[in-house]
């Protein structure tokens, strides 16, 4: 019997024992090829030499040094990678062990920052529905993601949300892609307005939603205006790329595409690429230097920030993404991606939209192509995905829709970026034999 809490009490797992290349291989021996890089996680595979010989040369040489003490030369040369390739001027980062530990920090720093100059009537964290920022209660307070929030919502300290840039659902058959862009980014301002301008500290947002929509950009000029909107009202802009970044759009930061630059920048999962457990905060000059000459200390901490050991495994991993050029490796072979996923799945009567960036791919599953209905959520789509791509041996993420009924069931997909074209080929043809399955089995019902 094992005693592991799992995520599902009922599930019964097989052991993973081994990772080959883009593959896991379980304690049977079935390979199955990772097509979501767990969850968005794995970017360079699973056995790469340069990652595991830098973790075993740390651990040899130094495993751990509290940073109440010291910091460590991992820390500071990755810190001072991240920081040469950073928009903006993002100036100083802190790391942390995970992508929610990101999340809790920024929205401290955003509140310690409103504090440190003077204003400590800002209070105020706006965000989006349907969005993920962490299971934490910070960071499950900034997601807009209903089922997640739910049962825990007497916890959550009080946020507001405003739309999503969500076109394929929200944009109106009469309205342009700008001005479907420019309505929803001014529902911040009119949420900043309702609270009071002098109340609001910072506005957070994916620049690719993953978990709870599946892939979705915002459109062309949307977080320019916000960025805007922010600067108007002194309002810091935190962006979450704990899942869209680190070269998975096809850019080292995702926002790059959008040509914004944050305040306060989150990244975590293809930062350590699952080699180790690492997420970090990227903080602006003006934020770093308002606290050091303020109270001189950031009012926050954990036992593992700056693990010497993950810093030595990220460091190695962000030399590997950017000595192979690997995030401009993404975006050139990103069109090839999405004529893949159109030509195995833009024909399906039940494939309403195919989107994404990169390798950050979702597929959104309706019942009515026209209407764009999504499947009644009681037929449980996504998890019947998940166990049908499984058994074909994919990995993939497949989330349900919103309980608001805006979005359908998806499919996310998220390849470490080393996959060859003949791998994720066999992945379409994996997923497309699952999702056949999975259809017939739903309208046969
Ligand atoms: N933000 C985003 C955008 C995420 O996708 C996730 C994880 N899916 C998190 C935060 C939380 O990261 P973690 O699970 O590492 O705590």
């Amino acid at each position: 019997m094992s005693h592991v809490f799992p995520r599902h009490c009922h599930s019964d797992l097989p052991t993973a024992v081994r990772g080959d290349g883009c593959f896991l291989v379980d304690a049977q021996g079935k390979r199955y090829f990772d097509g979501s890089g767990g969850a968005a996680v794995s970017c360079l595979g699973h056995s790469n030499a340069r990652v595991a010989s830098a973790i075993k040369d740390q651990v040899d040489r130094l495993a751990f040094a509290h940073t109440g003490f010291f910091t460590s030369d991992p820390a500071e040369e990755l810190a001072d990678l991240l920081i040469a390739n950073a928009p903006g001027d993002l100036d100083r980062v802190y790391f942390v062990s995970g992508g929610s530990e990101a999340v809790e920090s920024a929205i401290k720093l955003a509140r310690q920052y409103y504090v440190e100059v003077g204003q400590p009537q800002r209070r105020h964290l706006i965000a989006r529905r349907q969005s993920y920022h962490g299971n934490t209660l910070g960071a499950l307070a900034a997601g807009g993601n209903e089922w997640r929030r739910e049962q825990f919502s007497p916890l959550l300290v009080d946020v507001s949300h405003i739309s999503p840039c969500y076109e394929y659902a929200e944009r109106q058959p009469d309205e342009t892609v700008e001005a479907y862009g420019a309505r929803v980014a001014d529902e911040l301002e009119q949420e900043i307005l309702r609270l009071g301008p002098d109340t609001v500290m910072a506005f957070m947002a994916e620049p690719v939603v993953g978990a709870t929509l599946g892939a979705v950009p915002a459109v062309a000029g949307y977080f320019k205006r916000i960025r805007e909107i922010c600067d108007r009202y002194g309002v810091l802009l935190i962006l979450d790329e704990v899942m869209c970044g680190m070269g998975r759009t096809g850019h080292l930061f995702a926002c790059n595409a959008d040509q914004v630059a944050p305040d306060i920048l989150c990244i975590a999962k293809g930062l350590g690429a699952g080699y180790q457990p690492i997420g970090a905060m990227l903080s602006s000059r003006k934020i770093y230097d308002a606290i050091r000459d303020g109270s001189g200390f950031f009012q926050h901490g954990h036992t593992y920030l700056g693990h010497p050991v993950a810093a030595a495994a990220a460091l190695a991993v962000v030399r590997e993404l950017l000595d192979n050029d690997l995030p401009a490796r993404v975006a050139e072979r990103s069109a090839d991606f999405a004529g893949m996923l159109h030509a195995r799945f833009g024909q399906n009567p039940h494939v309403g939209d195919i989107r994404g960036r990169g390798f950050f791919w979702g597929i959104e599953f309706v019942a009515d192509r026209d209407s764009k209905t999504p499947f009644d959520a009681r037929l449980g789509l996504a998890g019947k995905l998940k166990k049908a791509a499984f058994a074909e041996g994919l990995v993939c993420y497949p989330m349900p829709g919103t309980r608001d009924g805006k979005s359908g069931d998806h499919v996310l997909l998220a390849p470490p970026f080393v996959a060859s074209d003949d791998e994720l080929a066999g992945a379409m043809d994996s997923l497309a034999r699952a999702v056949t399955t999975v259809l017939e089995q739903v309208e046969s019902l």
